[in-house]
């Protein structure tokens, strides 16, 4: 994969304007800054526009989000280096590369077997070791739980309760609900007192959290 003076001036260029809609967390936009969205982009019609802040369809009818909602999600969820972080919906395993370049422990969770498969081996040759996991997100991973935060990156239509389990005390769940035409990004935050808070942080457009597998 050639990433080349002209992909990362067109990336210096998203960073700015991802940073003027209100991003403001320096470790996320220097990992948009980082990343080789290009590669990521499974549609050769379109991996010119790699660097535009707007999603692309990728394969199996799925889209890789746009980078300024990546960007709002991650700031959202404040990733502190070594923490374990579940991501629901591996997609493109763009959102998992900002994630690692934050120094987390990634776990991401995809039900179509032909993104989980090809995100694995793309973000392997990038260099990007993250968990990679075929299954039903609505599952969660009990096995590693708890999560010090979890990503819910498809539009769901309530908070599902067995990620709420698996998330430690203290932790954050970014997850957007809603309808198939939008949803409020919510933010969940398990307290100290085991006492849970949501609050709601803008609307945005995600492609469905369906159950079960592929
Ligand atoms: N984070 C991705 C965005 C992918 S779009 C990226 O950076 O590219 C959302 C993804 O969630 C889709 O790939 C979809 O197949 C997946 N998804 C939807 N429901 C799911 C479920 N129950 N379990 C796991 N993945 C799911």
């Amino acid at each position: 994969m050639e990433d080349t003076y002209r992909h990362k001036g067109l990336r210096r260029k998203l960073v700015e304007e991802i940073r003027k809609k209100g991003i403001t967390d320096e470790r996320v936009l220097d990992a948009i800054g980082k990343i080789p969205r290009h590669a990521f982009i499974t549609d050769s019609a379109l991996v010119e526009f790699a660097y535009r802040d707007a999603a692309f369809p990728i394969n199996a009818g799925q889209t890789i989000s746009q980078p300024y909602t990546v960007a709002f999600q991650t700031q959202l969820l404040q990733v502190q280096p070594h923490e374990k972080v579940l991501e629901i919906g591996t997609g493109s395993g763009y959102q998992g590369a900002v994630l690692f370049e934050l120094s987390a422990r990634v776990y991401t969770i995809e039900r179509q077997r032909e993104l989980h498969l090809k995100a694995q081996q793309l973000l392997g040759q990038l260099g990007y070791k993250l968990h990679f996991f075929y299954g039903d997100g609505y599952a969660g991973l009990p096995a590693y739980a708890p999560f010090d935060k979890i990503l819910v990156t498809a539009g769901a239509t309530e908070m599902p309760e067995t990620l709420l389990q698996q998330l430690k005390t203290g932790g954050r769940m970014v997850i957007p609900v809603g309808d198939s035409e939008q949803q409020e990004m919510i933010l969940v935050e398990k307290l100290s007192d085991g006492k849970i808070t949501v609050s709601k942080h803008g609307t945005f457009a995600f492609v469905p959290f369906l159950k079960g597998k592929s």
